[in-house]
């Protein structure tokens, strides 16, 4: 099944005020590439203002992490509703910055995934193992209690990032090869969860995806799309991966 590509920015803790002018760069860059979703994840101090400059553009504007709770006494967190309020159409859940650095279990990913479906916010859950699972042979295994853990039961209404921990931010990608079969694997658990559903869901290739080797990883079976990190803070950076699907 043909499935509409999305490439997502994921800035993480970067952009001030100003950097509104990268997000028009980015808007003007994709006004006519029809073929593929764009999406760029601010921090939540821009969300609002990134969703108002975007409004009628291609690019849609998502968050980086939710509460699961819609209101309460959790100072400092933001519910999905608010983050729908302020203009956002999708979050991602289950980082790996925010499993390491926050704690973040698969039962708090999948009920934070819970929360984007009850706001009406569209969840990116992110899986990937660590260098050293790899290394133990253990990376199918980390993966699949991820996703047993984090998804959540009824509809394949998310889209899936896999995300490498070791690739992340560290310029080293996985072969070809190994994205395959990643991606393979988890249609497969998709599939064996949700039915035919699982044939619509997107599997974005997250970690260290840049222009220079965007169009050989995006060209992998079962890869629709990519989560990008640094490459997405700039626009001269984003829009050639961008393009790859334009
Ligand atoms: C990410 O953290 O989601 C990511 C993919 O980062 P980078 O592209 O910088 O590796």
């Amino acid at each position: 099944m043909a499935r509409r590509p999305l490439v997502a920015g994921n800035w993480k803790m970067n952009g001030l005020s100003a950097s509104v002018a990268e997000l028009q760069k980015i808007m003007a860059g994709t006004q006519h590439f029809a073929n593929v979703d764009v999406m760029v994840c601010p921090p939540a101090t821009l969300l609002a203002g990134f969703a108002a400059a975007a409004r009628g553009s291609r690019v849609a504007i998502g968050a980086q992490d939710c509460h699961p709770c819609p209101a309460g006494a959790y100072t400092g967190d933001i519910a999905a509703e608010m983050l729908k309020d302020a203009g956002a159409q999708a979050v991602i859940v289950g980082h790996s910055e925010r499993r390491h650095y926050h704690g973040e279990t698969d039962a708090m990913v999948r009920d934070k995934a819970l929360a984007a479906r009850r706001s009406g916010l569209a969840a990116i859950i992110c899986v990937g193992e660590t260098q050293a699972e790899r290394d133990a042979g253990h990376a199918r295994a980390v993966v699949r209690a991820q996703l047993e853990g984090s998804l959540p039961d009824g509809a394949a209404d998310f889209a899936l990032a896999y995300e490498p921990v070791w690739a992340i931010g560290s310029g080293v990608t996985p072969t070809p090869h190994d994205v395959a079969d990643m991606h393979g694997f988890i249609r497969q658990m998709l599939s064996a969860r949700y039915g035919d559903a699982a044939q619509r869901t997107r599997i974005l290739y997250g970690g260290s995806v840049k222009p220079n080797n965007a169009a050989e990883l995006l060209a992998v079976d079962n890869v629709d799309g990519a989560l990008v990190g640094g490459a997405s803070l700039k626009a001269e950076e984003f829009l050639p991966i961008v393009r790859i699907y334009g």
